[in-house]
């Protein structure tokens, strides 16, 4: 990734991609105290669009806040970086990167004064799984490794440290031979992937967990709206077993890079008819639509980035 041509938009200026180099005693790189997003922005008609920009900076915001770590840039002009990055590296569509951390002023949990640096990278990124996922949907393992407890990480906070949990989780799933992993609380329900929200659908309504230990996903609120204004979905958030999902009729996941992924197998057990059920395509494709520019209604969900 170090290695190519383009610019990564670091504090404030787009530098040479080969030059956005931090030290090795980079604070945020020992401690994982630092905050990220994940954005993604599509081709439409009228040239790359990122979807829910604003919302993606929100968070990133909320994030930092949590985490007591003070933004030195605007809302408005991390947002104007996410639209120099696409355009100074001339992409059509990308995902976006932007990550807030500490840099190498001081080591030690106690340091103080430690400065806060943002960068916003952006590289084409077409499909997270394999291309194949999105159509024939992915095989799932519930993880041996339970998602964070509320006071344990900030669950609100999407932090680079929180990450450790995710790589574990995964890691775990692909060596089983699974595509992802699916983790549980601390008290045995569902919350989310690695990456991802999850959802499921049973009887024609539409569960996901409620938020307590997983990240108010994005895209979780996207295909909630989507499901409810658009498809007539009753939309239920609750405590989920993972049992109730081996009896679901269908179950995806949902997330910026990941987008909507069909679960077709949770723990060597079909859901479903082990592959991509109805209904889960059909938000899939609106979703698609939605964030290509497709449906005008949400055309504010679009920032064009020429
Ligand atoms: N949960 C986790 C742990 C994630 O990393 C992500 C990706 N940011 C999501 C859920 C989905 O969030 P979003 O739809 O905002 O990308």
């Amino acid at each position: 990734m170090a290695d190519r041509d383009g610019f990564i938009w670091f504090d404030g200026e787009l530098v040479p991609w080969r030059d956005a180099r931090v030290h090795v005693l980079t604070h945020t790189l020992h401690y994982g105290t630092g905050v990220f997003e994940g954005v993604r922005a599509y081709e439409t008609a009228d040239g790359p669009a990122i979807f829910k920009m604003k919302e993606h900076t929100d968070r990133l915001f909320r994030s930092a806040h949590i985490m007591q770590m003070k933004i030195p840039f605007t809302k408005e002009q991390i947002n104007a970086g996410h639209l120099e990055a696409i355009r100074a590296n001339n992409l059509p569509s990308a995902y976006l990167r932007p990550m807030v951390f500490f840099g190498s002023e001081a080591m030690g949990l106690r340091a103080a004064n430690l400065q806060v640096h943002v960068i916003v990278a952006a590289w084409e990124w077409p499909a997270y799984m394999s291309p194949e996922a999105l159509e024939l949907g992915i095989k799932v393992r519930t993880s041996s490794y339970n998602r964070h407890h509320v006071n344990i990480a900030m669950t609100k906070a999407k932090t680079n440290g929180g990450y450790t949990n995710s790589m574990l989780a995964l890691n775990e799933a692909l060596a089983c031979g699974a595509d992802e992993a699916l983790l549980l609380d601390t008290e045995g329900y569902v919350s989310e992937g690695s990456g991802e929200n999850f959802f499921m659908i049973r009887e024609g309504k539409l569960y996901t967990p409620e938020l307590t230990s997983c990240l108010d996903g994005i895209t979780r609120r996207t295909i909630m709206q989507l499901a409810k204004d658009d498809l007539g979905l009753e939309v239920i958030e609750k405590r989920i077993t993972r049992d109730e999902v081996y009896v679901a009729d269908e179950a995806f996941f949902t997330g910026t890079a990941a987008e909507v992924t069909p679960i077709r197998e949770l723990d060597n057990r079909a859901i479903g008819e082990g592959r991509r059920g109805p209904i889960t395509e059909q938000l899939q494709s609106l979703y698609f639509q939605v964030v290509c520019g497709e449906q005008p209604k949400y055309a504010d969900w679009l920032t064009l980035a020429r």
